[in-house]
């Protein structure tokens, strides 16, 4: 934001690229952070102590099933140290959220991508490369950038139809905004041992700028990833805040019903100007702008409004918004119209 109206010579600035929690962080979260800044001079817990309790306790799974990141992009770069070695081919959707490639890449690893359907993950198709040197399938779910979900019959389905020495890497960072009837509970079938799920506190809990996820899987696969990762990976404000944010219930409930609201807001402003979109599970959504959305992007961004452009995920046509409060919706929706 500060480049922008550096840049642009701007001073109202709205950011809708990144999928951040426009409401702000967890107001519990905020005190306890306030508490702890005063410990600032000693290193944090690198064992996660009381974090760990709580979510064990929360998703009824031991101790050491639960894995901490700098935000759960790191878990996913944890797992490919820890779980991949030389030769091993990875099983990734094509568009798909970047840094599992990257990590892949980085770990020296095969890609096999895996074209969406219909802009939605192929399950089945990805099942079916299944081959000896697969060794990992990453699931964003909902995903980015999408919006778009797999449901329980699709997941449970794609499970059973793989062998048990491949691991599913369920990447869940939108969970809270995808609850609902048909949405998979991934952490149901932990006790298939090759599954990871990652979930984050950086969207609905508001604590982006502080770096902290989570994943849950089996001890063994904890223990490997463990053994890769910095003693101190997780800083000890985002473990304090982390704490009292999953106590923030009122919060997320307010988040969910405020970014389903504002969802609402922003497809019926789309239909009104006759754009397309994709409906999202998420707090943001993929809007075709067809042979505009170079132009459209030009011009929300030299008004002070910044959003995704798709290019770089081979979605040239689409620009991904994510869902602001209620005035920036209004905004976005008012300059949208002047520009068509
Ligand atoms: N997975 C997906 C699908 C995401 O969209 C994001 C955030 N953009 C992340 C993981 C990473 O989130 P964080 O590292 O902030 O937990």
């Amino acid at each position: 934001m500060d480049e922008v109206k550096r840049e642009l010579g701007l001073t109202d600035v709205i950011k809708l690229a990144s999928n951040e929690n426009p409401f702000g962080p967890s107001p519990l979260a905020l005190a306890a952070l306030r508490k702890s800044l005063r410990e600032i001079h000693r290193y944090p817990d690198g064992g996660c102590y009381h974090l760990r309790k709580k979510l064990a306790q929360k998703h009824s799974v031991s101790e050491d099933q639960v894995i901490f990141g700098n935000g759960s992009d790191e878990l996913i770069v944890l797992a490919t140290k820890a779980l991949l070695e030389k030769g091993d081919t990875v099983i990734i959707a094509e568009p798909t959220f970047l840094i599992y490639k990257l990590a892949s890449k980085i770990a020296g690893m095969t890609i096999k991508s895996i074209p969406l359907k219909n802009l939605k993950y192929d399950l089945e198709s990805m099942a079916a490369a299944i081959d000896d040197t697969t060794k990992m399938i990453f699931i964003a779910n909902p995903d980015n950038p999408t919006g778009t979900y797999v449901n329980r019959d699709e997941v449970e389905a794609f499970i059973n139809r793989t062998p048990k020495d491949v691991i599913l890497f369920f990447d869940e960072a939108y969970y809270e905004y995808a609850i609902n009837g048909d949405y998979p509970d991934t952490l149901k079938y932990r006790d298939t041992g090759n599954i990871i799920t990652t979930r984050t506190f950086s969207k609905i809990f508001g604590l982006a700028g502080l770096r902290i996820g989570y994943g849950i899987s089996t001890p063994e696969i904890g223990e490997l990833m463990n053994k890769v990762r910095e003693p101190f990976n997780v800083n000890s404000l985002a473990q304090a805040a982390a704490l009292a944010a999953l106590d923030d219930t009122a919060f997320v409930s307010k988040v969910r019903r405020l970014t389903d609201k504002g969802k609402k807001q922003l497809y019926d402003g789309f239909k009104e100007l006759g754009i397309d979109y994709v409906p999202s599970a998420t707090n943001f959504i993929l809007v075709n702008f067809c042979d505009k959305a170079d132009s459209i992007y030009d011009k929300l961004l030299r008004s002070g409004l910044i959003t995704r452009h798709m290019g770089g995920w081979g979605l040239k046509n689409y620009l991904r918004i994510t869902i602001g409060t209620e005035r920036e919706n209004e905004r976005l929706l008012k300059r949208l119209k002047e520009i068509l």
